[in-house]
């Protein structure tokens, strides 16, 4: 096929996202399952982070090497004006355009999904704490930039005042975590079950333990505020919703760490550290001239 000079530039750094992403995807698929184990070791928030980064990083990784490696490359070294582009660079190429086109049109759903979910929940807004009628037990922080914190009537009538702070206290660390804006990047970019759901479940543990903390009474509050919206039938959410109580199954365990205590973790300093001197080292050699260079003859090679 013959392509200009953009349009080639179009082809090339769609067929490296693809090449990038759909190979650090099966590197993660393969490492998930090992990857879990361990971050169910650790602290709750690390262990979160962790497979955060694995679930998301095969598609950073690919717009990072076509936005900071394939399209430089291409402008510094490429000349010249059409020349052909092989039918493998058109169909990575595709593929690759289908990606993204596919995780735009699936964050912008989840994103109105949840907002005419609050929508159909809401006379209307304003205030901080939004009290609807909803026969569930529904306690969740709903939007992405600005979250705001619902509940429903007979939730909040069920609940001490020592409960519903620990279940708002759960919710504000949601909130903090930018949860709801993860969700949306897990439901727009593809990716192992697997890591989505170990991270929805290690999120949840980390919003109890910040919530909590080492405050027994606390722990407490929150477990007796879990078992009630057990109790009272768990409502259903939106995409992009960050709930007290999401999954059924998780209820028990949760319930059950509260009422242990924190327990031991294992750091994930080291873990950490590797990834991000890996991510600075490819940031570094991606800013060299020679690296771009061979980098462009690569793709040229690959690609044409
Ligand atoms: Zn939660």
């Amino acid at each position: 096929m013959m392509a200009g000079y953009w349009a080639r530039l179009g082809w090339m750094s769609a067929a490296c996202f693809t090449v990038v992403e759909m190979g650090a995807r099966a590197v993660a698929a393969v490492w998930a399952g090992a990857a879990v184990r361990r971050a169910e070791r650790m602290e709750a928030r690390r262990g979160a982070a962790l497979l955060l980064c694995l679930r998301l990083g095969p598609a950073v990784l690919g717009v990072a090497a076509a936005l900071g490696m394939c399209a430089p490359s291409y402008l510094l070294f490429e000349r010249g004006g059409g020349e052909a582009v092989g039918g493998l660079c058109v169909v990575l190429g595709l593929i690759g355009a289908a990606t993204v086109g596919v995780g735009a049109w699936r964050a912008l759903r989840a994103w109105w999904r949840a907002r005419r979910w609050m929508a159909g929940l809401l006379p209307a807004g304003g205030a901080e704490v939004w009290v609807v009628e909803e026969p569930g037990a529904l306690v969740a922080m709903v939007g992405v930039v600005k979250p705001t914190l619902v509940v429903s009537r007979a939730m909040r009538e069920a609940l001490t005042d020592e409960e519903w702070a620990a279940a708002e206290a759960h919710e504000r660390a949601h909130a903090k975590a930018w949860d709801n804006a993860k969700r949306l990047a897990l439901a727009a970019t593809p990716g192992a079950k697997t890591l989505t759901r170990a991270w929805a479940r290690l999120a949840e543990r980390a919003a109890d333990d910040e919530a909590a903390g080492g405050n027994a009474d606390r722990r407490l509050a929150l477990a007796a505020a879990l078992v009630k919206a057990a109790r009272i039938g768990m409502a259903a959410a939106a995409p992009a919703v960050s709930a007290l109580a999401a999954e059924r199954e998780e209820l028990a365990a949760r319930v059950a760490r509260l009422l242990d205590g924190p327990g031991e973790a294992k750091g994930a300093r080291r873990t950490a550290a590797v990834l991000a001197a890996g991510a600075m080292a490819a940031a570094l050699a991606m800013t060299q001239p020679a690296v771009l260079e061979a980098a462009h003859g690569v793709f040229e090679r690959l690609l044409r």
